[in-house]
């Protein structure tokens, strides 16, 4: 797989040319979402895993403007959403999609106005719940649900809240994606309980 023979639109393939080529999780990754599969990530940071769901998430939501939050992405520490963010945001640059990312220890407002026109959401559970408790945050219309690093999402006691987040979203409409550096019981049972048929992807 290159760059240039992934079908995806050429302002997302002219930010990734910045690197030589995709890393082995994209390469492993990018055709089964591409394709709209659920997909099980087993990979480190560092490996490109943030590239690796972007892209298509950020490709598809381009194809057709639609109002709402489409993309939500969680993540299990405001340093890691950030990170996201940024990311995200060398892609959503060369568009017109909004991104916002929502995490807790600072004040809601700007993430309350921030919800109100994103079309991508990366966030931290525990906030993030409290804007759905109090119907600031609407995920009815998510397509793309990105878990990431679910074994630490887990072991920060995360549990109850990623499967409340869920829960707000329509489950039928969704693709789902899931990144873990490792493999547990634990992590398979979330991935089993949210996922269709997923497809699980190792490097
Ligand atoms: P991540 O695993 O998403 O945290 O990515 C780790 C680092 O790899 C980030 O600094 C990315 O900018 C970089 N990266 C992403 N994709 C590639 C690639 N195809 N080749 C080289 N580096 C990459």
């Amino acid at each position: 797989l290159s760059f240039d023979s992934l079908p995806v639109e050429s302002k997302i393939i002219s930010i990734l040319k910045k690197f030589p080529k995709p890393s082995p999780i994209q390469a492993a990754s990018w055709p089964f979402l591409l394709a709209g599969r659920d997909v099980v990530g087993v990979a480190e940071t560092g490996s490109g895993k943030t590239f690796a769901f972007s892209v298509p998430v950020v490709n598809h939501i381009i194809q057709e403007k639609k109002k709402g939050v489409r993309a939500l992405v969680v993540s299990p520490t405001r340093e890691l959403a950030m990170q996201i963010y940024d990311s995200l945001v060398t892609l959503t640059n060369v568009t017109d999609i909004s991104a916002v990312c929502v995490y807790g220890g600072v004040p809601k407002e700007e993430q309350r106005q921030g919800l109100k026109k994103a079309s991508i959401v990366i966030a931290t559970p525990g906030r993030l719940k409290d804007l759905i408790e109090e119907g600031s945050a609407d995920l009815s219309k998510v397509e793309y649900l990105v878990l990431d690093e679910a074994d630490r999402m887990l072991e920060k006691g995360f549990e109850e809240d990623i499967k409340s987040i869920v829960s707000n979203t329509n489950s039928d409409g969704r693709q789902t994606i899931m990144f873990t550096a490792t493999w547990p019981p634990e992590v398979r049972k979330l991935a089993s309980t949210f996922m269709n048929n997923a497809v699980k992807v190792y490097i």
